[in-house]
């Protein structure tokens, strides 16, 4: 075993986080009401060029949040990618509705606007997007497609803060959007998300929901049930810290990626994170697609870097595929998600991470082709 542990994704906290926090703690403001909640929900609205965000517990209740505002129920159909992480579905199902699944495109690896418009049925009422591992989905395709339909469209932006599409940044684009801040995204609060959107309905409706259905202008009066969705001060300190540095955090990533691809350049079989030229990809995850006939199966390839004390992860299992989804799904075909997933592999992408250690990564992954 090796000494040195490299981790998939580890926080940097290089701005004031500390100094915000200690300042939650003198002054008690620590549950959820203060100044740095405040602060994060205004600048983080400037950020994404939107009127409105409201700061929540995770990203997985911001996706439930958005869905609820858009009137998701029971009969529902949401289209969905099957390539993402669980909880781009799991609200729909909170929400009593169905997820549909489509497969990703083999250029971008999001979902394919083409098989989004097969997926269409009478009872479908929206999209998801999800702009996976950071790299924007090729939105006008499907706000199209969403506007000849009358469907809304959500961006799942967990992993894409900052990320732009043909000069739109992610989070400016669909009717409401959801963003997280768990400890491995571009920028973290420890756990928490927020919603963002223009439209003041929209918005009311959100932060009424994540706030136990309180009337905005009556305390203590609760006619809807609502939830406790409620994002603290300190985490919001966190936050705020974060965004602060988002662009020296953007470009470390930027950077990193350039790395892998200088060290690994003219190496064959490995397919690294794309960026399209109408794209600016946030870089949320270094992705490789590795060619099986060189490196063989991908779990091998991650047991000798493990070995090496290298930390990776497998691309995410298509959600067609989990239990609670497969059997809906038994006779449907999603062959460009299901081949990424089999052959794809995050490495090392903190944005801490040092030249050296990107070498080293690519070395290793090198001496494990055949
Ligand atoms: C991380 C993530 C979420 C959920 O965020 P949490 O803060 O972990 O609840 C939702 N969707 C996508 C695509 C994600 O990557």
């Amino acid at each position: 075993m090796a000494e040195r542990r490299i981790p998939v994704a580890a926080p940097a906290l290089v701005g004031r986080e500390r100094e915000y926090v200690l300042d939650c703690i003198d002054s008690t403001w620590i549950s959820s009401s203060g100044k740095y909640l405040t602060r994060f929900e205004s600048e983080f609205a400037e950020f994404c060029g939107v009127r409105h965000a409201i700061s929540c517990c995770n990203g997985t209740v911001a996706v439930h949040l958005a869905l609820l505002a858009q009137g998701v129920g029971p009969g529902d159909e949401v289209i969905v990618p099957t390539l993402t992480y669980v909880a781009t579905a799991n609200p729909v199902v909170y929400c009593g509705a169905q997820p549909v699944f489509v497969d990703a495109e083999s250029r971008t690896w999001n979902m394919d606007p083409e098989r989004v418009a097969e997926a269409i049925t009478p009872r479908t009422r929206g999209i998801v997007v999800v702009h996976l591992y950071g790299h924007p989905v090729d939105m006008d395709p499907i706000l199209q497609l969403a506007e000849a339909h009358g469907l809304w469209v959500i961006e799942d932006a967990a992993e894409a803060h900052g990320a732009t599409y043909r000069g739109r940044i992610t989070g400016s684009m669909g009717s409401l959007a959801t963003f997280s801040f768990y400890g491995n995204k571009v920028i973290t609060t420890g756990e928490g998300g927020m919603v963002v959107c223009d439209d003041d309905e929209l918005a009311a409706a959100v932060r009424q929901l994540h706030g136990q259905g309180q009337a905005p202008d009556r305390r203590y009066w609760f006619p809807m049930v609502g939830f406790n969705y409620r994002m603290t001060n300190i985490e919001a300190a966190i936050g705020l810290a974060q965004l602060e540095r988002i662009d020296w955090h953007l470009s470390r990533r930027r950077e990193i990626v350039g790395w892998y691809r200088e060290e690994l350049a003219g190496e064959e079989g490995i397919e690294l994170s794309p960026e399209e030229p109408w794209a600016q990809s946030a870089f949320w995850m270094v992705c490789a697609v590795l060619d099986e006939q060189r490196f063989g199966r991908r779990d091998d390839v991650m047991a000798g870097l493990d070995e090496a004390g290298i930390e990776t992860r497998p691309f995410f299992y298509p959600l067609h595929t989990l239990p609670m989804y497969s059997a809906a799904n038994e006779a449907k075909v999603f062959p460009v998600a299901e081949d990424l997933a089999r052959r794809g592999v995050n490495l090392p992408s903190s944005a801490t991470l040092t030249r050296d250690e990107v070498a080293y990564v690519c070395e290793r992954v090198r001496g494990l082709a055949r």
